[in-house]
């Protein structure tokens, strides 16, 4: 069997959306790459451009800076000058004096650098030959603080550190002391440091800023990168929350396909979807289709005695084998509760019962609990899709009603519908009116076979066998209704209005003064079981006055094989009231002999079965001469049936079987045929 391949359209669906969802993932992790980089270079770019223009503004400071200093070094030394020009024409004395009331140091000449830094001061010097000739040297020492206050002015805060650096590296003079020094300042900047350089006038110094990053640029800069983090985290927020929001949309609409097309215990696809993928298959068949639905008989009961629980697994059971014989172009589904439903191809019929055969065997593995004599009872009703373009559903119907059909039935597990089969159950649908009606209106009548005595010749009896002459189908025999009426619990009635009609006969012959001689009547199986049976047919026996011994009642062997204990107390009670029993149809099944270990009877009616082969069978021939002794021994009279030939009924009559009932003698007659033989006393049974 082919393994079942399920590919329905629902999940191709489900499997598009999610490439879906892969590729939006895809396309926004993309995005994001590209926003990123493209962030990353407006970043760098914007960083750029505000630290050129930033460096522009340090450089132009640093200019005004040493434009300052140079300024103020110049004013200096130019009163510094302005003061050797004045003392120039004065005495040692003088001059001395006149410097003393000045913040200028003075003493006799030595050999000073013009610009020299003492601890936080600057000194400037200049040498002055006096008019005596005295050559004195000038001081004029200036506190750092003075150019500290003077650039402050240029620079608002402290952000800026500046020096003034001899060319040769000596610091002369630094705002602050932040800074240890020059080899550092050499070295350039680090992340956080600017070095700016201008050139002091004269070649002799350079002015130098040191500028930390400005706080207002970090400020900015850091609001820009945060707001442009932010922007990206929005982003990836974003491209998150869509992502679950495409989540959320397909698990949604992956539920909302499991609710319509899946059935929840068993994870097969569920009517809708079979209906739907089914349309599909049936619009190109390539062989012709059978539509197979499978009922787990008695489903309700194994769930009421097993569980619920159990009778789930027994669900699942099916889901798993079911699939497993489906062919590669068909599909299985649950219909509802115990119903699953199956789409399967195949080229000829014997084909396809044979593929039923293996899932009927399959399925019957499933285990009940050992205590347990359960047996799974799996009902198959088939429709063969002869127009495939037809509505699904017809054909679903049409299985549905074989499945029917086969529960009224009864025969067989498996049912193949057939427009016949229709008219069939609209009849048995019918049959409880037509045949409460018969039995009104009198359809039914009985007609009598004759029973011979070996011995004497003569009528030792009769059967009644009924007839029903029905007024469409005309006349109908035993086998034609009596299974049927059976099956709907109608014979019961039947056989009771057989036994009137007996009990009536005989009082009409008794009021004719006819000889009075046995008739048998047939008793259904359900009859026998029914509550009261002897005293129904006491009462009713009674009420015609009839004599018991005039009524013999025929039951069938098999009906012993169900409830002996049972039955051998209705036998005794129907023999105590003076009735007589016979055991039919003996040696048709396998019992007969046994049957008469245990129960009392009065007659054994000889099967037809059992020596229709006499003639040629000598062992049949030694087994019916035993039962036959048998019986006689017993006290059990014995009547051969279905007599056919005159070569039978010698060899009958020579094994001491007592009586005979047959074609050969005489065929079931009219009631009024019977009754010329009752008064024609001449014996018929020659041999
Ligand atoms: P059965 O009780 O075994 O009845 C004997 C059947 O054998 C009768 O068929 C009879 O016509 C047939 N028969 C008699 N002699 C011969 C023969 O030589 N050759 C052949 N081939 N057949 C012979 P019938 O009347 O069609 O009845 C069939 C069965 O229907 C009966 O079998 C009996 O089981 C049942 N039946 C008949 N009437 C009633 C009834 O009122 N109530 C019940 N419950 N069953 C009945
Ligand atoms: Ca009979
Ligand atoms: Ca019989």
């Amino acid at each position: 069997m082919e393994k079942r391949n399920p590919s329905f359209a629902g999940r191709k669906d489900s499997n598009r959306a999610g490439q879906l969802t892969i590729r939006v993932l895809l396309l926004s992790f993309f995005l994001i790459i590209i926003l990123s980089l493209f962030f990353h270079q407006f970043y760098r770019k914007l960083e750029q451009s505000l630290w050129e223009e930033k460096q522009g503004q340090f450089q132009y400071l640093a200019d005004q800076s040493a434009q300052l200093v140079i300024q103020q070094i110049n004013e200096d030394q130019r009163m510094l000058l302005s003061l050797v020009d004045q003392i120039a024409y004065l005495t040692l004395g003088d001059a001395v004096a006149m410097l003393n009331e000045r913040t200028i140091q003075w003493e006799k000449a030595g050999n000073y650098p013009s610009i020299t830094r003492i601890g936080d001061f600057l000194q400037y010097t200049e040498k002055a030959e006096l008019a005596d000739g005295t050559n004195l040297t000038l001081f004029h020492t200036v506190s750092t603080k003075t150019y500290d206050s003077l650039l402050g002015t240029l620079f608002a805060g402290n952000i800026f550190t500046g020096y003034w650096i001899k060319p040769e590296g000596t610091l002369l003079w630094q705002t602050d002391g932040s800074l240890e020094g020059l080899d550092s300042l050499a070295l350039d900047s680090d992340e956080t440091m600017q070095l700016f350089t201008s050139k002091l006038d004269g070649g002799w110094g350079q002015f130098v800023l040191v500028a930390k990053r400005g706080l207002s640029d970090s400020i900015s800069l850091a609001i820009l990168r945060s707001s442009l983090s932010m922007a990206v985290l929005v982003i990836v927020i974003f491209f998150f929350f869509l992502v679950y929001l495409l989540s959320l949309d397909h698990r949604y609409a992956r539920n909302l396909w499991h609710l319509a097309y899946e059935d929840e215990l068993t994870k097969l696809p569920n009517k809708n979807l079979f209906q739907k993928e089914a349309k599909q298959r049936l619009l190109h068949p390539r062989d012709p289709y059978a539509l197979l639905i499978l009922d787990i008989g008695k489903f309700k009961l194994i769930n009421d005695h097993f569980g619920y629980g159990f009778g789930d697994s027994l669900l699942l059971h099916c889901a798993k084998v079911l699939p497993r014989y489906v062919t590669r172009d068909g599909l299985c589904a649950r219909l509802s509760g115990d119903k699953f439903i199956m789409l399967v191809s195949y080229r000829e019929r014997a084909a396809l019962q044979r593929r039923i055969t293996i899932i009927g065997e399959e399925l019957r593995r499933f285990s009940f609990p050992k205590a347990s004599q359960f047996q799974l009872d799996i009902l198959i009703g088939i429709s063969l899709i002869d127009e495939p373009g037809k509505d699904i559903t017809s054909y679903i119907d049409r299985a549905l009603f074989a499945l029917s059909a086969l529960k009224e039935t009864k025969q067989g597990w498996y049912l193949f519908y057939e427009e016949a089969l229709k008219d069939q159950l609209l009849e048995e649908s019918e049959l409880e009116n037509v045949y409460n009606k018969a039995l009104q209106s009198r359809e039914f009548f009985i007609q009598i076979q004759p029973k011979y005595s070996f011995a004497t010749g003569c009528l030792i009896g009769g059967e009644a066998l009924v007839r029903w002459r029905h007024p469409e189908k005309g006349l109908l025999m035993p086998s034609q209704f009596i299974p049927l009426l059976e099956k709907h619990n109608l014979l019961i009635a039947l056989d009771m209005y057989v036994l009137k009609l007996v009990c009536k006969l005989f009082v009409q012959w008794k009021g004719e003064g006819k000889p009075l001689l046995p008739i048998s009547v047939n008793q259904s199986r359900a009859h026998l079981f029914t509550r009261n049976y002897e005293e129904s047919l006491v009462t009713l026996v009674d009420h015609y006055e009839v004599d018991h011994r005039l009524m013999e009642f025929e039951l069938t062997e098999t009906l012993f094989l169900h409830d002996l204990t049972h039955l051998v107390s209705v036998l005794t009670s129907l023999r105590s009231q003076g009735f007589l029993v016979s055991l039919d149809d003996f040696g048709s099944g396998y019992s007969s002999l046994t049957m008469l270990k245990d129960v009392q009877i009065d007659v054994i009616k000889m099967d037809q079965g059992f020596f229709t082969d006499l003639t040629t069978n000598k062992q049949g021939m030694v087994v019916i001469k035993h039962v036959i002794a048998m019986a006689k021994e017993l006290g059990i009279t014995s009547i051969a049936e279905g007599v056919e030939s005159e070569e039978q009924a010698r060899m009958l009559a020579s094994m001491g079987c007592d009586g005979v009932q047959g074609y050969f003698y005489s065929q079931p007659l009219e009631v009024s045929e019977y009754e010329r033989l009752l008064t024609d006393n001449t014996p018929r049974c020659f041999i």
